[in-house]
């Protein structure tokens, strides 16, 4: 058989690391990325337990390392302004990493692109798919044939909607937002993640390599409307939840007008991904697109991994890519599960919904240990 072929959609975390790894197993993988380049966002990403081992075989753990935010405690500061820690709290131990994730994407594709070819500015607008193959139309690019079609292409993935059917059909919203932005100076304590809450909201000055990062995490309606893809009207739905209050958080002296004029605004809905399966034929899904953990469960991390299982599986049955999709499916199915079923416990330990919840949890993070 030639050299099988693989579009892979996204070049985020989960589509490089499994470019690189296919390349190693004899498939040639090409990535399709909408950005014209490497995005830049400051969100900090855990790279941790198992992703640090695959992140050192691909002999990319030093470029991470030299990359890595530095932050090792996290600390909450009640409303009187008393910090309670830093605590370790799922904080990186060990080799583990925590980096900004434009970064991971940057050194993840770097190390794929011997042997990957790249499309950047580009994207998929429909997939035909047949028992050999799967014909591919480009929104640039000519269009093309290839053996089998990976959507690694995030929360909103196309793939999937091409593929698998509408977004609403598949994509769980939490009932809470998240925001963040590169602040552009210093953060006023370099080795520490503050958070501020009030109920219902935290707001998080988050030191990244000499800048602050500020995330906002907020509970909001269940079903977020159209408002909340309008990148103007996400502003306005920062400024009017966290306005309403006073945050003596000296890197955020003018919060409206901060959030207002950011030039790098990262909204979203926090959501879940829940599909039956993950394969329709020569077509599948792999990270966020499949299967989404939301903020608290390590999406990176599980980015990577499913990735490599991904990969291997392929590499291990290269005639019946449906029998490789599916063990793939079994076998990261089990990791994810336990990860989306953890989110309610991150929701409440992160943004307390009441006054009484802030109480307790921060009467509780004062019992764990250091
Ligand atoms: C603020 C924040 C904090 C987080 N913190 C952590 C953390 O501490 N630890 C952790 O492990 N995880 C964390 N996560 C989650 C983590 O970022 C994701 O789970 C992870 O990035 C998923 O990787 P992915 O490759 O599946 O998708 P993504 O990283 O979202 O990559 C998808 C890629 O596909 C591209 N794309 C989208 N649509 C198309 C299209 N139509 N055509 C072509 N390309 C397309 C996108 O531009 C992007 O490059 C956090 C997420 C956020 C938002």
């Amino acid at each position: 058989m030639a050299q099988p072929t693989v579009l892979i959609c996204g070049a985020g975390i989960a589509g490089p690391t499994l470019a690189f790894w296919l390349a190693r197993h004899g498939f040639a993988p090409t990535l399709v990325e909408r950005s014209s380049g490497l995005r830049s966002s400051g969100n900090p990403v855990d790279v941790h337990g198992d992703a640090t081992g695959i992140a050192r075989r691909m002999g990319v753990l030093p470029r991470l390392q030299a990359a890595a935010t530095r932050a090792p405690g996290l600390a909450f500061v009640t409303a009187s302004g008393r910090r309670i820690g830093p605590l370790r709290l799922g904080r990186p131990r060990g080799d583990d990493v925590e980096v900004p994730r434009a970064d991971l994407a940057a050194v993840l594709c770097e190390a794929a692109a011997d042997g990957t070819e790249f499309l950047f500015g580009d994207s998929v607008t429909a997939l035909e798919a047949d028992d050999g193959g799967v014909d591919v139309a480009f929104e640039r690019s000519a269009p093309r044939r290839f053996h089998l079609v990976v959507g690694a292409d995030g929360l909103h993935s196309t793939v999937r909607r091409l593929a698998f059917g509408r977004e609403a059909d598949f994509v769980r919203p939490l009932g809470l937002y998240i925001a963040t932005l590169s602040l552009g100076r210093p953060a006023a304590d370099p080795a520490t993640v503050l958070m501020y809450n009030q109920p219902g909201l935290s707001l998080t000055i988050h030191p990244v390599r000499g800048t602050a990062g500020a995330g906002f995490i907020f509970r909001g309606p269940k079903h977020p409307g159209a408002g909340y893809r309008n990148p103007e009207a996400q502003r306005e739905i920062v400024v009017n939840a966290y306005a309403r209050h006073v945050w003596p958080v000296p890197e955020l002296p003018h919060l409206p007008g901060q959030v207002r004029n950011a030039p790098d605004l990262y909204f979203d809905a926090v959501s879940q991904v829940r599909l039956p399966g993950w394969s329709r034929g020569r077509v599948v899904l792999l990270g966020d697109a499949a299967s989404c953990v939301s903020l608290f469960g390590d999406g990176s991390s599980m980015a990577m991994v499913g990735a490599v299982t991904l990969a291997e599986e392929l590499g291990a049955s290269r005639g019946d890519p449906t029998a490789a999709f599916h063990r793939h499916e079994t076998r990261h199915r089990k990791l994810v599960a336990s990860r989306q079923r953890g989110y309610q416990l991150g929701a409440a330990l992160l943004v307390p919904a009441s006054r009484a919840g802030l109480t307790v949890r921060n009467l509780a993070v004062r019992l764990l240990p250091g």
